[in-house]
């Protein structure tokens, strides 16, 4: 009987294996601090075998389009998306809205004001920098982005490496740009629950993007993942490069205990970061539906 069972089983088994997509729901392009344009982007993922991607540039859709057509191109499906940067209890965490309409007037303005004030953050960073003894303008930045793209640290980390200040991005945020370091300067951000009923009257889905990677996972304790399901949050990416295999499993167990999607992404910035391949991390065909699914359904 067992034997039967089993037989049955390495029977479906290897076939529904072969047929499962390849789907990476956390890509950046250089419409925020990827180094692909959004059609490179894409090329990049037909290359990598991916099904499906989601386009995800901080606080933009602008690269959205150009993906989208792109994808059409090189049979990869596209998913809209964004990495909203919002706040809880002064820290930053971000969070992913997927198939969030961008023209949509309150998610439109809200995010016009997260990037002006990143734009007007960048003199202040430069100028913090000077302070400290390392020499970088405001130019020098400007020239590491094409114009409307969202501005960000790793625009400054560009800048210092193109002055042989520092050798890569990664050491110009452990030298200047973390978290208390010299460089660090905050900037606007979303309310996280505001973020959330954004996306969500958006007619998007809301995911929390890394949630127990740096400082967001002081503010978000399983308590607090409870609180944000019960007021409409959608999912948690779980599988991610800044969780470690222990974080994972209890995210898992978060997940499934208040119903929230699981996501996996690379959080690929193309040579922006390293140890972020496209396809590093999965999302099962199964989450990708149930997010397709409400993106669909004129829930708001
Ligand atoms: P910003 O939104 O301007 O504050 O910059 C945040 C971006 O910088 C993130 O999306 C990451 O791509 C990158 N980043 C943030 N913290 C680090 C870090 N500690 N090391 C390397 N990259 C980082
Ligand atoms: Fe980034
Ligand atoms: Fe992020
Ligand atoms: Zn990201």
């Amino acid at each position: 009987m067992v034997s039967s069972v089993n037989a049955h089983a390495s029977i479906l088994a290897p076939q529904e294996h072969n047929v499962s997509m390849r789907i990476d729901l956390h890509c950046h392009s250089g419409v925020s601090d990827g180094t692909d344009s959004p059609a490179e982007l894409i090329v990049a993922a037909a290359a990598a075998e991916l099904d499906a991607v989601a386009i995800t540039d901080h606080d933009t859709f602008a690269g959205v389009a150009e993906a989208k057509a792109a994808g059409r191109v090189h049979g990869v499906e596209v998913l809209g998306g964004i990495e909203i940067t919002c706040e809880s209890g002064g820290v930053t965490v971000h969070l992913l809205g997927y198939g969030a309409d961008p023209d949509h007037t309150g998610l439109a303005e809200a995010l016009r004001v997260v990037r002006q004030g990143r734009d007007e953050r960048v003199p202040r960073i430069v100028a913090a920098l000077d302070a400290a003894g390392v020499g970088v303008t405001l130019d020098d930045v400007l020239d590491q982005a094409r114009p409307g793209t969202t501005l960000g640290r790793p625009h400054v980390a560009d800048a210092l490496v193109a002055n042989g200040e520092v050798s890569d991005r990664q050491q110009a945020f452990d030298r200047w740009l973390d978290v208390g370091r010299p460089g660090y300067i905050g900037h606007e951000k979303i309310d996280l629950a505001s973020g959330i009923a954004l996306v969500r009257a958006a007619g998007g889905v809301a995911v929390l993007a890394h949630p127990w990677g740096r400082e967001s996972r002081t503010v978000l304790t399983v308590r607090a993942i409870a609180e944000l399901a019960r007021a409409g949050l959608d999912g948690l990416e779980v599988d991610h490069q800044l969780h470690d295999a222990q974080t994972r499993s209890e995210l898992r167990r978060v997940a499934l205990a208040y119903d929230l999607i699981v996501t996996g992404g690379s959080d690929y910035h193309g040579t922006g970061k390293v140890n972020h391949d496209l396809g590093c991390n999965l999302t099962t065909e199964a989450g990708y539906r149930m997010i397709l699914r409400r993106v669909g359904s004129g829930r708001a």
